[in-house]
């Protein structure tokens, strides 16, 4: 793979990189990104259909069991060379700061340090009521759990669609796209705000933006440098050609 001398250049000379990750970067994991359509059980039903307060409202078993055979998906898939791609640039650039929008924790399966996640994490459920975050739940039963202490239902502690985003990671976010010298848009459509407008944040600051995808984006004609591909060939491949490469650039 070869890829443009100025990118090469810019990141070996890089102090202050951040990288956003969407659904795209755990597809090589075997993990379907939203756009797919779903497979098995829930084929007919849209992600976007589920993934909504007013869905739990409606029905808090069908998706307390939709997220139930997600988090199982998510526990059977391992992270891909993309994720460890990752690993290897926060060693390499000074200040790193990497945002995921995924809730599937493979990041931190993979070693990424420090990981912002903007939309929560399936892994850990919250009660719907009083909001206290429960890593142990009694899953014995047809009934969606319920919290220790309110005894309210509880929910996945991931973003739904209509709600807001953690305001402490969602600050850290917009600090680092607006301190950073390149920012990195990885296997993200662009369209789900407001993640969507931290590359143009970063951008406006004067850092130049790398979109790695394997399709066009929104953001494709903005970016300064587009790669298209699948992450786990394109950014193993970035990272040898340029800090385990013998060159004089
Ligand atoms: P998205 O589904 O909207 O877009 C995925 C993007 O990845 C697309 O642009 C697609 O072209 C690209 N892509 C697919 N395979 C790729 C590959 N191998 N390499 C590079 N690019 C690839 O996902 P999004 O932008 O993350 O936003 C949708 C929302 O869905 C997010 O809020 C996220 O939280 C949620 N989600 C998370 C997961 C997960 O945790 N693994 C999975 C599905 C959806
Ligand atoms: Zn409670």
């Amino acid at each position: 793979m070869i890829f443009p001398a100025d990118l090469i250049k810019a990141l070996r000379q890089a102090q202050r990189a951040t990288a956003l990750t969407g659904a795209g970067v755990s597809q090589e994991s075997g993990l379907r990104t939203f756009r797919d359509a779903q497979d098995g059980l829930w084929a007919q039903y849209r992600p976007e259909d589920l993934a909504t307060p007013q869905a739990f409202q409606r029905n808090p078993k069908m998706v307390w069991d939709w997220y139930a055979w997600r988090r199982e998906k998510v526990s059977q898939a391992k992270p891909n060379p993309a994720h460890y791609a990752l690993v290897e640039l926060a060693k390499q650039i000074p200040n790193f700061t990497l945002i995921t929008q995924n809730v599937d924790g493979l990041h931190q399966a993979a070693g990424s340090p420090l990981v912002i996640e903007l939309h929560g994490n399936i892994h850990r459920v919250r009660c719907s009521v009083c909001g206290l975050i429960h890593s142990r739940w009694d899953q014995g039963g047809d009934a969606v759990p319920r919290c220790k202490v309110c005894n309210g239902l509880l929910r996945p502690d991931v973003v739904w669609f209509g709600e807001n985003l953690p305001q402490a990671e969602l600050e850290a976010a917009f600090e680092a796209a607006r301190t950073c010298e390149l920012f990195f848009s990885i296997g993200t459509s662009g369209v789900v705000q407001p993640a969507a407008s931290l590359a143009y944040l970063a951008q406006q600051q004067g850092a130049r933006i790398v979109e790695i995808n394997a399709e066009p984006t929104p953001l494709t004609s903005f970016a300064d440098f587009a790669l298209q591909g699948k992450a786990g060939q394109i950014l193993p491949a970035l990272v040898k050609a340029t800090f385990f490469h013998e060159s004089s650039t």
